[in-house]
């Protein structure tokens, strides 16, 4: 069988942007890095599409052995259905050139019906083009489809004992929309093959459709004229005022007009502070954040764990979940600190967010103000905890009126420097205030590598140093609540 032209893939792709699919048939190797967030995405959505082949269990797995070789499982399909088989994973399909490989393929009384599995919690736009990709193709393949649904994460199911898998999951007939875009399909093959055939990359400037529905992978190589920092960095603009600014030539900040724009205040202190070098201190109520602060000062940072299926009983899908805490204490302004922290068991049958609870409302005391960054994050997981633990409520409740937020000088630009390039999220604001301290020599560098390692410990897929890795983990979470104590003590020097 002759190797085909598109996949489902690749047809996504060419709806996305015909240089992406260009590029990625005839210039594989330019494509952007995967990185290790992404990978677990991916792994995360090919295990729950292995899950939910439970919902139609005992069939038969079509499964390429490479992924260089689904021409044998369009042939093992075929073969499994002269077989009469009914249920058939992975079966794959091939019609004008074009692959389609189904999650799960099933007779019902009433005749076959296909299912697609996402790992989402909603039916999105893009994933009819995909059913209706699949759909032409399997009915071209001389299958007459009844229905095709999506099969999608319900992420109001609370997990209580065994996944009950009829639950997690919500199935979804989309045939109706299918039907209506189906019309589309083979001109849009026709076309796609004939971008592929062309002899050079399509001409195609960056645009909307650089991230919509996807971020493209492409974004290292049709970018690279955009200098690293750019009006494509404005703070809290929208993107389709930053394409405007690059469709009327203007890149960088010198080129923006000051006089005659539509940025607005904090936008244009971020542009005319990188233009000048300027600092923007504003005492006055720095000063006033200050004086509200009330001693012992607790600095607490939480790291958390989304599992799309659920782990531990009394959990819902992709709920954040906390199991590790930094907690550093000062009894008064610049004295010496004490730390704490907690850092759960990775054992899938031991829930981390009882200890975590026991031990925060020990740590934390019972007054002092608690000192966050990002407010809304520490607060929405006490609440959590808050009704999931009733008998330690009130403890946690007193936690949750002690919080105040560092976040909070930053996001109103009470505190500026050209340096934190229009962000205020502490990646940006600790080099900008503490050049010294910085999270570059960790092994563990960010919240999302923490929570991808300490998910990958729990389900038994961490291949490291476990012993070495906790250590990297408690570092990278202690690092997070001192260079809060040290963007404090910079404040200070402005009183
Ligand atoms: S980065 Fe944008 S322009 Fe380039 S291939 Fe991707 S979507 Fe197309």
């Amino acid at each position: 069988m002759k190797k085909h032209t598109l996949s489902k893939s690749t047809f996504l792709r060419g709806i996305q942007c015909e240089k992406s699919l260009y590029l990625y048939k005839h210039f594989y190797n330019l494509k952007d890095k995967i990185t290790p967030q992404q990978e677990a995405i991916f792994k995360q959505g090919s295990n729950v599409g292995v899950l939910a082949q439970d919902l139609f269990s005992g069939g038969i797995d079509a499964s390429p052995e490479s992924y260089f070789n689904f021409q044998q499982s369009v042939l093992d399909t075929i073969l499994y259905l002269e077989e009469g088989e009914t249920i058939i994973y992975e079966a794959a399909f091939q019609y004008d050139g074009v692959l389609a490989a189904l999650d799960i393929l099933v007779k019902e009384k009433d005749g076959w019906k296909a299912y697609e599995v996402k790992s989402s919690t909603e039916v999105k736009d893009t994933y009819i083009n995909d059913a209706a990709l699949q759909y032409y193709v399997i009915t071209n393949s001389g299958i007459d489809l009844k229905d095709i649904s999506i099969v999608y994460i319900n992420n109001q199911y609370v997990k209580n004992g065994e996944i009950d898998i009829n639950e997690l999951f919500t199935i979804e007939s989309v045939l109706d929309r299918v039907i209506e875009v189906l019309p589309k399909i083979p001109n849009q093959i026709t076309a796609f093959k004939k971008v592929l055939q062309q002899d050079s990359i399509p001409d195609i400037d960056i645009g909307m459709h650089c991230f919509d529905p996807y971020s493209c992978d492409f974004i290292g190589t049709c970018w690279k004229h955009i200098p690293e920092y750019s009006v494509f960095d404005i703070s809290n603009l929208y993107k389709t005022k930053k394409f405007e600014l690059y469709k009327n030539g203007i890149i960088s900040f010198d080129q923006i007009d000051l006089n005659n724009n539509n940025l607005n205040a904090n936008q244009l202190l971020q542009v005319t502070s990188e233009l000048n070098g300027d600092t923007f201190i504003d005492r006055e109520n720095i000063n006033e954040f200050l004086k509200s602060l009330t001693y012992p000062l607790y600095y607490l940072d939480f790291e958390t764990i989304n599992p799309g299926v659920p782990i531990y009983d009394q959990s819902r899908p992709y709920q954040q979940l906390v199991f590790q805490y930094s907690l550093h204490m000062q009894e008064s302004i610049g004295g010496e600190l004490t730390h704490f922290e907690y850092l759960a068991e990775a054992d899938p049958n031991l829930d981390p967010r009882i200890d975590f609870v026991k031990q925060l409302v020990q740590d934390c005391g019972t007054s002092g103000d608690v000192l966050v960054y990002n407010i809304g994050f520490e607060r929405g997981k006490l609440n959590d905890l808050m009704n999931q633990f009733l008998e330690y409520a009130n403890q946690l409740s007193s936690i949750i009126a002690r919080l105040k937020d560092l976040m909070v000088p930053f996001q109103q630009k009470w505190y500026y420097t050209p340096e934190m390039k229009g962000s205020y999220s502490i990646k940006y604001v600790l080099p900008a205030l503490v050049p010294k301290l910085s999270y570059d020599n960790l092994a563990i560098k960010e919240g999302g590598m923490a929570s991808n390692t300490f998910y990958q410990m729990v389900v038994g897929e961490f291949k490291g140093d476990i012993p070495k890795t906790r250590k990297d983990l408690l570092e990278y979470c202690k690092l997070d609540t001192y260079a809060m104590v040290r963007i404090l003590e910079v404040l200070y020097k402005f009183k």
